[in-house]
């Protein structure tokens, strides 16, 4: 990184680099300057192509989901799957979706496992854990 310089009159205008981690690849992503302004681009460039937009100083716009939360999100979209598909589908899918909106208190929009932090994902998890305990208490558990 060559960005420390600790110039008092240039502090404010040169960005700080952000660990920002590839969405595609996993690679870390680089602070690069265009004349569009500052931007994320993959270290693996120009094999992926992934771009990310960047504030003027330096913080990345949004946060990419890294492959942590994307493997946390599969997991979760697995896992919730299982309440209203296949052989142990408990409920319709958009019964499914109401009671993800209701325990996790979420807005209805952001009721997308896709746009789901790692926190939200590990939260739906333990959600649906505790869902099939209380069943096993009610009697109403597949007997596993
Ligand atoms: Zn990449």
């Amino acid at each position: 990184m060559n960005q420390s310089r600790q110039c008092a009159h240039t502090s404010a205008q040169t960005p700080k680099e952000h660990d920002v981690t590839c969405p595609e690849c996993g690679a870390k992503m680089i602070l690069r300057n265009s004349r569009y302004g500052w931007f994320y681009g993959c270290s693996a460039f120009p094999k992926c192509r992934a771009a990310h937009g960047a504030h003027p100083n330096g913080e990345p716009l949004g946060i990419p989901a890294d492959s942590k939360t994307k493997r946390w999100r599969m997991k979760a979209h697995v896992e919730f799957d299982k309440l209203w598909k296949g052989p142990d589908a408990q409920m319709s899918r958009s019964e499914a979706y109401r009671w993800m909106i209701d325990t996790l208190a979420l807005p209805k929009d952001d009721a997308h496992i896709a746009k789901f932090s790692t926190e939200q994902c590990q939260t739906l998890i333990a959600a649906l854990a505790m869902r099939d305990q209380l069943d096993a208490i009610n009697g109403k558990g597949t007997a596993r």
